[in-house]
């Protein structure tokens, strides 16, 4: 693989395995963030009651009181009868020391018709005395129900409030007014505005009127339909409060009460963590909005935790992926070698067969020469002898004849073994055919070919051959490796003035082993290794092949036998080893 395109990979991986680090952390910061998220949302609902509870206290500590003031006699005769001044200064007087005590805002009673007759504020600028309220829900309510409650903002003194009345009835149960007390929530929302979270109470139009945090008050977390617009023109219940919207957007839900929402406040989007509480008595919501958990250290941990596992999963991946790369070259390997070794034993199994068989023909060709060599003279010899032979007959000498036919007879026989071996000297043998035979007549029939040369160059030959050694094989492929250790070691000895020849066959317990040596002076260390390669020759061009070795190797070791040379005194030993053949 070119370099570059490898630097490549490499980066891209980099890039990949970074880049997944990156979106594992990043995930696992979201997830942290998320179960934070939803953990706080929870929570909310605890919080939520609480600040419920407290309004709810309030609220009760004072429902009490018009109930109480209803009963009071005096209230009773004062409505039932013309309210003079004298009687108006007395009840006034009367209210503004109970609202005094009972720390309510104010405390005022209205007649039959919603006027204010007498009122705990009356000395004030704000008085309420001689102002009519019949148009207040609140009043309706209490003529029908004998009970009613309405926040709104005061139409005379501004300040918004809780008004709760209860029926004031004469003996006979005719209805003669109502007691009314205002609470104030300046107290509680200065209370609440303790904390960081933002605590809203809205009314059933989802207008928020108490709040607190500046810039919630008097907005509406929905649009107002015209009757509602109708409905709080009429009842004067926000006076001359401009309701404007403060727009929502709800992100998640997590249940009914409880929100992600983004607000469009007056410090531009926020989110928060909304959680809703109806307050069923007063047909109010409670709200409390916080600000979601921003990324905390559990989502930094989490992050490189992912991180961490990632990079583990990677490199496990990576170690994983390089082992099985590594085993299927090596499985690749193997077979690759395995083929290559099939083949080139294939190829030199084929070319073995040929060398074989070139080798055969050169020594034929060879053999040939020699063999003309040693016919012709026999020849001649025998033509005398014939002719000698005729003369004898012709003479009458019968005797004589048949003594002379003798050494005809001989050379006759010898002229025969060396045809009759030549003749399967050149055919193809089947290769592995395992005969039975008897590897000291392959040496004899060897000897016997070589047998002119032993004796025109006078060689002294030694043998010690157990007979018979029997072996499995092919004779004439035997004879051929017989011939060739033969032909070298008369070679060797060709100019050197001792010639000994020594074959010896040997048994250890399952090998025969068979020695050639000669005492030609050896072959030379840097020679020895290399005499059984084919075509390695030191003898001059036209002489030797470097074949013969490389051929019996071969012939030997697909007997099964093993063919070795090594150096003794002065000459050369070359042994041949076989397996003992075991009976026919
Ligand atoms: P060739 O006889 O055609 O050279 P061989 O394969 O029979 O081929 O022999 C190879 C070489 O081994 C010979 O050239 C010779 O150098 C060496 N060699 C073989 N036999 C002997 C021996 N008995 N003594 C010394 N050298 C030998």
């Amino acid at each position: 693989m070119p370099v570059t395109s490898r630097y490549l990979r490499l980066t891209l991986y980099t890039v990949l395995i970074l880049v997944g680090a990156v979106v594992a952390g990043g995930w696992a910061m979201q997830q942290a963030k998320h179960h934070a998220l939803e953990e706080s949302a929870r929570r909310g609902p605890e919080q939520l009651s609480l600040y419920a509870n407290s309004l709810h206290t309030l609220i009760e500590r004072y429902r009490a009181l018009p109930a109480v003031l209803a009963q009071d006699p005096e209230l009773i005769a004062a409505l039932a009868g013309h309210v003079t001044p004298e009687v108006q200064a007395q009840l006034n007087r009367k209210l503004e020391r109970i609202n005094g005590a009972a720390q309510s805002s104010t405390l005022e009673l209205l007649d039959s018709t919603g006027l204010a007759v007498a009122a705990s504020n009356w000395n004030t600028s704000n008085s309420y005395v001689g102002h009519n309220y019949g148009f207040r829900p609140y009043f309706s309510q209490t003529r029908s129900q004998g009970t009613g409650r309405f926040y709104a903002v005061g139409v005379t003194s501004g300040i918004p409030g809780y008004f709760l009345s209860s029926a004031v009835h004469d003996g006979g149960g005719r209805f003669l007014g109502a007691i009314v007390v205002k609470l104030e929530f300046p107290e509680l929302e200065r209370e609440w505005s303790q904390g960081s979270d933002t605590l809203l109470v809205s009314d059933a139009r989802d207008i928020v009127f108490i709040a607190n945090q500046p810039g919630w008050r008097y907005r509406h977390l929905r649009p107002l339909n015209d009757s509602d617009r109708d409905n709080i023109t009429v009842t004067r219940q926000y006076d001359k409060q401009p309701l404007t919207l403060m727009p929502t957007r709800t992100l998640r839900v997590f249940d009914d009460n409880s929100f992600l929402t983004q607000v469009d406040g007056p410090d531009g989007p926020t989110d928060y963590l909304w959680g809703s509480l109806p307050l069923k008595a007063e047909g109010w919501t409670l709200h409390l909005l916080r600000k979601p958990p921003t990324a905390s250290e559990d989502g930094r941990n989490a992050a490189l935790a992912a991180v961490g596992l990632w990079l583990t999963l990677v490199f496990l991946g990576l170690f994983l992926f390089q082992r099985w790369r590594i085993g299927r070259m090596r499985q690749r390997n193997r077979e690759e070698l395995e083929q290559l070794v099939e083949a080139r034993t294939r190829d030199l199994r084929t070319a073995q067969d040929g060398l074989v068989q070139s080798a055969k023909l050169a020594a034929l060709g060879q053999m040939s020469a020699a063999l003309a060599h040693e016919i012709n003279q026999p020849l001649t010899a025998q033509r005398m002898q014939l002719a000698t032979l005729r003369l004898l007959l012709d003479h009458g000498r019968i005797e004589d004849a048949y003594k002379a036919l003798t050494p005809l007879e001989h050379m006759l026989t010898r002229m025969a073994a060396l045809t009759g071996h030549l003749k399967t000297y050149a055919r193809q043998s089947p290769s592995g055919l395992r005969e039975r035979l008897d590897l000291a007549s392959v040496v004899d029939q060897a000897l016997q070919l070589v047998e002119p040369r032993l004796k025109e160059e006078g060689v002294e030959l030694h043998t010690r051959l157990v007979r018979p050694a029997w072996v499995r094989g092919d004779a004439i492929r035997l004879e051929q490796v017989m011939i060739n250790l033969l032909r070298n070691a008369l070679d060797a000895m060709h100019d050197t003035p001792r010639k000994q020849l020594e074959i010896c066959i040997e048994a250890d317990q399952q090998l025969w082993h068979l020695t050639v040596s000669d005492s030609g002076g050896g072959i030379s260390d840097e020679h020895l290794g290399k005499v059984f390669d084919p075509f390695f020759t030191t003898k001059p061009v036209g002489d030797g092949l470097g074949l013969g070795l490389a051929v019996s190797y071969a012939i030997v070791h697909e007997l099964g036998g093993r063919l070795t040379a090594c150096n003794h005194a002065d000459g050369a030993l070359f042994t041949l080893t076989l397996p003992i053949a075991q009976d026919a």
